[in-house]
């Protein structure tokens, strides 16, 4: 009998293929003394096993294929530097020699430290990486406990690959990576959403994937036929041959826009009234870089600096950062860089602040550019290095998390004090260089024009906007239904910052992920948005929604929406805009 099942859609497209049950879980691990004479040996046998994971994840870089975007390379690396840190390498150390324990059991009692530490993160992005904690430690247990990895086939290699829908308590990014190469068509996993490593991933090479399908394998046999829609969470579940073959012509249809999409890469982001649009990317690793120009884009928007303070017991130094920024702002050519001051906060361990202990309400704590005023240790190397890589290509800065004017004059403050100390030091540096805000909360929303009077530019960060706009947590599953960019009070916001700029005659970008959905490109455009910067693997879908519309068709829209404060009527004015494309192709 045919059912149909809902997950998340977090990867485009359709799959169909027969499913391929898989679960690993986690590993089970007992606990045993360990004598003191084989101490020593216990500890060498779990460093062993870190040289083992090691290689497995080396071995796994090699099996990338060129074709994907430098993003994919990013995880094997980020799971690479976690093995090295102390938390992995040190700490069950420390614990077999102390408790004399097994290795397993040390390593159990970290993971479970460290993940609850992840949990208690309120940053959506930040604790999406417990994810990675948990892949890299349990691929280090089952070297341990001597069972497979994934560096082992995933699939029976007598299996027709690209005839499987494989079905899965969850996936890591490594595994996803192994999956795509042997061509399987598309993934469903019980656990993960949207913003997980393994989700940006499967969007990025182009994987159909359904993510947070809770009690999946209740409701699938192996060897079921099965469709999925990324775009929707559909699962449909032993379907009938009309079916199988109408979800055929779609997936057909999908692959010939992706083609034509492709195309795109060398065009303008211009409109069909003669409007030119502006696509920057948000990037965090230097790599990001390369995948920004493949899509064909050459500024930066948003660089998320967090990366660099993770994962280490000490800060990054002044020269450390300098480096960095110098080397990005090169590869960039001429391009603009747009740096957002370190956003990070009690949500967000950097063990070298000693004041950050876990906050009740992490979100409303001291994060953000409340964290930098608080401690020049962070804010005044930063804007030193900054400073110093300006004068090596073209760089504005950004604040995080801005509520008071008072906030934005302070680092000016600051910002003025570093421009003299380099002047004495002879060191050069851009003497313009522009300051931008964040407006990421209601407040900056609602006073937006008190901040464009002090900004030399706007840039609305939507995921953190609409959390406490809405007031829902934008990391818990529970609430993630409200999460609604087309909510009446959302628009009247953006518009009202897109105003304020207007106003004081400065750029407003957008580059929170709702900038990045081609779906609300239209209504964006209408509202009055002429600058937007996304994930480098979205450009070229955002860019086709541009070229498909007319201005003059979706302000009129707009502005109807702004006015109405009636959900159902914003959703079909919403949907009528979208209609454009379709009626004019
Ligand atoms: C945002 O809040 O929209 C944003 C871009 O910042 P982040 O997702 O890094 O909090
Ligand atoms: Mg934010």
């Amino acid at each position: 009998m045919s059912i149909m099942l809902h997950g998340i859609g977090v990867s485009r497209g359709i799959a169909i293929g027969k499913a391929y049950l898989r679960e690993h879980g986690q590993p089970e691990v007992s606990e045993y003394k360990v004598p003191d004479y084989l101490i020593d040996a216990e500890i060498d046998r779990y460093k062993a096993a870190l040289d083992m994971a090691r290689s497995q994840l080396v071995e796994l870089r090699t099996q990338v294929p060129s074709s994907v975007p430098g993003e994919v390379t990013d995880f094997i690396d980020a799971h690479l530097l976690m093995l090295e840190d102390n938390a992995i390498r040190r700490g069950p150390t420390k614990m077999i020699r102390r408790q004399k324990c097994n290795a397993e059991w040390a390593l159990k009692q970290q993971r479970d430290s460290l993940v609850q530490a992840f949990e208690d993160m309120a940053d959506s992005y930040l604790r999406t990486r417990k994810d990675d904690i948990d892949h890299v430690i349990n691929r280090i247990m089952r070297i341990l406990l001597e069972q497979e990895n994934d560096t082992q086939e995933l699939i029976d290699p007598d299996e027709n690959s690209s005839s499987r829908v494989v079905v899965s308590d969850n996936l890591t990014a490594a595994e996803i990576i192994l999956l795509h190469n042997s061509g399987v068509a598309g993934i469903i996993t019980e656990h993960g959403g949207p913003n997980s490593h393994s989700a940006i991933l499967a969007r990025s090479i182009h994987l159909p994937a359904v993510m947070g399908a809770s009690n999946i394998h209740r409701y699938i046999k192996d060897g079921e036929e099965l469709i999925i829609n990324g775009d929707d969470g559909m699962i449909l579940v032993d379907s009938n041959s009309k079916t199988i073959n109408h979800y055929e012509e779609l997936k057909g249809k999908e692959l010939h826009r992706r083609e034509a999409l492709l195309k795109l890469r060398s065009q303008a982001a211009v409109t069909r009234d003669n409007s030119t649009i502006t696509i920057q990317a948000n990037v965090e690793l230097y790599e990001d870089i390369d995948a920004m120009h493949q899509a064909g884009c050459d500024t930066v928007g948003l660089y998320r600096t967090e990366f660099l303070f993770l994962n280490r017991e000490d800060l990054p130094t002044e020269d450390e950062q300098y480096n960095i920024y110098k080397q990005v702002v090169e590869k960039l050519e001429r391009s603009t860089l747009t740096i957002r001051l370190l956003d990070i906060g009690t949500d967000k361990p950097i063990p070298a602040i000693a004041e950050m202990e876990a906050a009740d309400n992490p979100a409303l704590g001291v994060r953000g550019v409340r964290l930098l005023l608080k401690n020049m240790e962070l804010l005044i190397p930063q804007l030193r290095a900054i400073l110093r890589a300006s004068a090596h290509g073209k760089i504005q800065i950004m604040l995080p998390m801005v509520t008071n004017n008072s906030e934005i004059s302070q680092v000016r403050e600051q910002l003025q004090t570093v421009m003299n100390s380099l002047k004495k030091d002879k060191l050069k540096f851009d003497t313009n260089l522009k300051v931008g805000v964040m407006i990421e909360t209601p407040a900056a929303a609602l006073a937006a024009d008190s901040f464009a009077a002090n900004s030399d530019f706007l840039s609305i960060g939507t995921n953190d906007l609409i959390q406490y706009s809405l007031a829902i947590d934008r990391t818990d599953d529970q609430v993630n239904y409200l999460f609604d960019p087309l909510h009446p009070a959302i628009l009247r916001l953006i518009r009202q910052i897109i105003e304020a700029s207007n106003k004081y005659h400065i750029p407003v970008s957008m580059c929170g992920e709702m900038a990045g959905d081609e779906r609300y490109t239209r209504l964006l455009l209408g509202l009055g948005l002429r600058e937007f910067s996304m994930n480098p693997s979205a450009i070229p879908e955002v860019k086709q929604a541009i070229l498909n519309t007319r201005l003059d068709f979706l302000t009129p829209l707009a502005d109807k929406m702004i006015k109405s404060a009636d959900h159902e009527e914003i959703k079909l004015l919403f949907k009528e805009m979208n209609k454009f494309s379709m009626e004019h192709s």
